[in-house]
């Protein structure tokens, strides 16, 4: 713990779900197939100065169109955790697959962070393939089209400090310009990995998701993860676990909004 940084309180926003096999999340199947549901999340950093919200989730429209279940407006829900959408200046985007960057028309004051390579990526030779363009919504990336030429979008070519507290680290694989956060929060760094792992399982078992760019650099993502944080601080993309082993932050949010500030039950957790 650096005591000469801000504590950020830190949340993580569960707003859609979905059924899938074990089979569907990880490269190569498994021999053990069973159910292993998905869990759509956004992510939040309150500061006693600043706030920065990472990713914003998709629309219901999106929802319906790919047969997701949308259990609540994520941005909507922002407000459960003292979140005026409206007011939020800052928005961390790390990747702009469809249920990451969705939403970003209700942050009218915010300034979007995301890493070149990505905008490169989502807008270049390779979404002519529909299995990598699949992850994508045309619309969404249209968007941040739109708001950089609206002087809205800071690119990042590397790692970023964005405040005191609050760092950004690119790692190649799952996307063309994918990056995890660092929030430092009042027991230590907290890594929020998003889709670098989306399960503990993908990063602990060292068989990357079936969504990919590149596998070699899938796997030197969780190693990059490793390096950053133990397990105990670090928070995959879309475990179901993540609701489990962090508590809500009052009993009515169970289930909802999880508090990674604090520790995690780590017995639930995987090695
Ligand atoms: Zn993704």
């Amino acid at each position: 713990m650096d005591k000469t940084l801000p504590q950020y309180e830190l949340y993580a926003v569960r707003y859609a779900t979905r059924e899938a096999r074990r089979a569907d999340n990880f490269i190569g199947g498994d021999p053990h197939d069973g159910p292993m549901p998905l869990d759509y999340y956004l992510w939040a950093a309150v500061g006693q100065e600043r706030t920065f919200v990472i990713d914003s989730g998709f629309t219901s429209e999106v929802a319906a169109k790919r047969g997701r279940t949308y259990l609540r407006c994520p941005i909507e829900a922002l407000s459960l955790v003292g979140i005026d959408s409206e007011r939020v200046q800052d928005v961390i985007l790390t990747h702009m697959h469809y249920d990451h960057v969705g939403n970003f028309h209700r942050f009218p004051a915010a300034t979007f962070h995301l890493q070149e390579a990505e905008i490169t990526y989502a807008t270049g030779r390779y979404m002519r393939y529909r299995r990598l363009a699949h992850s994508f919504e045309v619309e969404d990336v249209v968007g941040v089209v739109r708001l950089n030429f609206a002087r809205r979008v800071m690119f990042y070519d590397g790692p970023a400090e964005l405040a005191p507290g609050i760092t950004l680290h690119p790692v190649g694989g799952h996307s063309g310009g994918m990056q995890f956060v660092r929030v430092h929060t009042r027991r230590g760094w907290v890594v929020v990995a998003s889709d670098v792992t989306h399960f503990y399982e993908n990063m602990t078992t060292e068989r990357p998701f079936t969504t990919a760019f590149h596998i070699g650099k899938m796997l030197e993502g969780f190693d990059a993860l490793r390096a950053h944080a133990p397990i105990t601080h670090i928070i995959p993309g879309h475990d179901p676990l993540v609701m489990r082993c962090y508590p809500a932050p009052t009993a009515n949010l169970e289930g909802v909004v999880a508090r990674l500030d604090v520790a995690p039950d780590a017995t639930l957790l995987p090695t």
